[in-house]
């Protein structure tokens, strides 16, 4: 037993079991499964969800492809399409409050952190907003007559690419469900939302919005439940065109090799391993040291795409790194993830707590030295999914601590001794992401910045904002969200030509 229950808060905020939402209409499962919804931090049992059947997947597809097909959606005036988007902004933002306290709820993520602006409604509601201001100007392009031996004129058209499986993982589950249906919708596509199983209740009260705005029946729906079920329906299901996906590395590969027979769009944000480089030039090393220590420590304990857990330092400011670094591990607090005191989320279920202590225990034999962690907290926390931040220095780039995604608040320090060598072991991953570089050098920020091969490079400071693309090299993913490419990414190019001779 934790000394806390977060079961009041699930009945103050009036959670019920889950149910489908297909064809405009909250509906029941052909089937009778449905999944646990475990808290992380207690391990008490919140509610259930659906676990959605082939079949339940299959009506979600038949309903949306209907609805794309022949529906008005599609063809949707400009405005009249925005207005409708438009009024779910205003929607999102009157539930933001409830919407943070629902996130602390089904993942564990402290209300201190859920309340902040990048992982509150109110952030996807500008998420909202952004693409809502792209519908009237998505537009291709014309082209001058090209010979005299025909009168083509070319014009092009930006089409919505179809019905859009979304796919979404546990960790910002507001903010990546909006990443994924503004766009979508923006662009006149129709959209089957399969949450994950770790993080339901948000995609659920997003919903009940949703639906006040009513929408073309099938417009919009969403399945619940397990990833090898319901996830593998969706994906292998030939009445989508398109999965937008965002999640581990391993499921992106296996959405690449069903989305093969289709030939399906895919957009992919996957996972990462990404570098910070810290020179001892940096605006101020120690102040380096927390940031670092804090994506990896603090809010969602490094269980975040863009995570730098990797902290590259030069030699002559190192000491001076690890001090900032310690700084933010002793500021940790775990507990209630309701009482704002918490800093820190737990991690999301037990597997990957075994995952993460397996990657710690492991870090020794491959020549790492522990600094700090290594252990999970007792007494009161026992019952949740706590591991204490942990920091390895003198790492290897070569080991398992600094190539593979751990996910979880575990920091590889490495020590380097010239910009060539930084960029060189930041570069050494099958990941690219996110990058930071830490200097006051200007010329080393651009120098180092365009070599590193990562789909974000912060200078001094990181985070993303509704109108910036995000998105992975490499292994990282496929595709971008934010801004225009984003929406561009929900839309086929076509060219229709006009005989001008006629
Ligand atoms: P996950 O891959 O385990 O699950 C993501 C989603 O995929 C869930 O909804 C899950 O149910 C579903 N899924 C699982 N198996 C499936 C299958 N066979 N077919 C279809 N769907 C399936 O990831 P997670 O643990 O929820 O999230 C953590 C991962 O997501 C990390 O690797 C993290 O780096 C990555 N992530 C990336 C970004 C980004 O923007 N690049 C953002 C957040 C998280």
């Amino acid at each position: 037993m934790t000394g806390f229950s977060v079961l009041p808060h699930r009945d103050e905020l009036g959670v019920q079991p889950g149910r489908l939402y297909l064809d405009g209409q909250w509906t029941d499962s052909t089937g009778d499964k449905v999944w646990p919804h475990i808290h992380p931090s207690t391990n008490e049992e919140v509610t259930t969800i659906v676990d959605a059947t082939t079949e339940d997947v299959d009506r979600a597809v038949r309903a949306a492809r209907k609805a794309f097909d022949e529906g008005p959606w599609p063809r949707l005036r400009a405005r009249e399409r925005k207005l409708l988007i438009q009024r779910l902004v205003e929607l999102l933002r009157a539930e933001a409050p409830r919407i943070s306290r629902l996130q602390t709820l089904e993942n564990g993520t402290p209300i201190s952190f859920t309340d902040t602006y990048r992982l509150s409604a109110d952030f996807a509601a500008d998420v909202f907003d952004h693409h809502a201001g792209w519908i009237d100007k998505l537009s291709g392009e014309t082209f001058p007559q090209y010979t005299d031996r025909n009168d083509l004129q070319f014009l092009g058209f930006r089409e919505p690419v179809g019905v859009v499986g979304v796919i979404v993982p546990w960790n910002g589950p507001v903010l990546q469900l909006a990443n994924k249906i503004a766009p979508a919708l923006a662009a006149g596509c129709t959209v089957v939302v399969k949450p994950s199983e770790y993080a339901s209740l948000t995609t659920l009260a997003v919903t009940e919005l949703i639906d006040q705005l009513d929408l073309p029946p099938g417009v919009f729906n969403v399945v619940t439940g397990i990833g090898a079920t319901s996830g593998e329906a969706l994906i292998t299901h030939p009445g989508v065109d398109k999965i937008s996906f965002t999640g581990s590395r391993t499921i992106g590969g296996r959405i690449l090799e069903a989305s093969g027979r289709d030939i399906k769009r895919v957009t992919l944000e996957l996972g990462g391993k990404s570098p910070s480089l810290v020179f001892p030039d940096a605006p101020d090393v120690r102040a380096a040291g927390r940031a670092v220590m804090g994506m990896v420590a603090l809010g969602m304990t490094g269980q975040t795409c863009t995570a730098q857990t990797r902290a590259l330092v030069h030699a002559d400011c190192y000491e001076e790194f690890l001090e900032g670094a310690r700084e933010t591990v002793e500021s940790v607090r775990f507990g209630d993830p309701f009482d704002r005191a918490t800093t820190s989320t737990p991690l999301i279920n037990k597997r990957q707590v075994d995952k993460v202590m397996d990657y710690i225990q492991g870090a020794p034999a491959e020549g790492a030295a522990l600094l700090m962690g290594g252990d999970r907290p007792g007494g009161d926390l026992a019952a949740g999914n706590f591991v204490n931040p942990t920091i390895f220095t003198d790492v290897d780039n070569r080991s398992r601590l600094a190539q593979e995604e751990i996910f979880g608040p575990v920091l590889a320090v490495i020590r380097f001794s010239d910009e060539d060598e930084a960029v060189r072991i930041a570069n050494d991953s099958e990941y690219g992401l996110s990058s930071g570089i830490f200097t006051r050098d200007i010329g080393r920020a651009f120098r180092i910045g365009r070599r590193l091969r990562a789909g974000a490079v912060g200078v001094n400071g990181y985070s993303f904002m509704p109108n910036s693309p995000i998105g992975g090299f490499k292994a990282s993913g496929l595709g971008r969200e934010g801004g225009r490419t984003a929406i561009e990414a929900y839309t086929e190019l076509k060219t229709i030509m006009i005989d001008t001779g006629v």
